[in-house]
């Protein structure tokens, strides 16, 4: 079991889950990353982050909802394939910056 984080996170970042993860397991790159990806093959399981997030973005992965489920797959797939998870995050959530006619 790993913990993951799903949509709620996106455009937030806030970091506070990197704050308390004892293991630094939760990573992204600040200058292409619009969400944070949790290590599924690092993570301990110690459920500090999900208690930390002022989103709730964090889940463990047999509890994330149905509709968010996609995420446990990208959290696991950004640590292979960071370019095609970051793409698959704009489709499922344009960025609205990008969006300004
Ligand atoms: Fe880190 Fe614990 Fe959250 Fe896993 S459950 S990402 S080890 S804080």
């Amino acid at each position: 079991m790993a913990y993951v984080i799903t949509e709620a996170c996106i455009d937030e970042v806030t970091q506070d889950c990197i704050d308390v993860c004892p293991v630094d397991c939760i990573h992204f790159d600040e200058n292409l990353d619009r969400k944070l990806y949790i290590d599924p093959n690092e993570c301990i399981d110690c459920s500090a982050c999900e208690p930390a997030c002022p989103v709730d973005a964090i889940f463990p992965d047999n509890k994330v909802p149905v509709a968010l489920s996609e995420y446990v797959e990208l959290d696991a797939r950004w640590y292979k394939d960071p370019a095609a998870v970051r793409a698959r995050i704009d489709e499922l959530k344009p960025d609205a910056a990008s969006n300004v006619a």
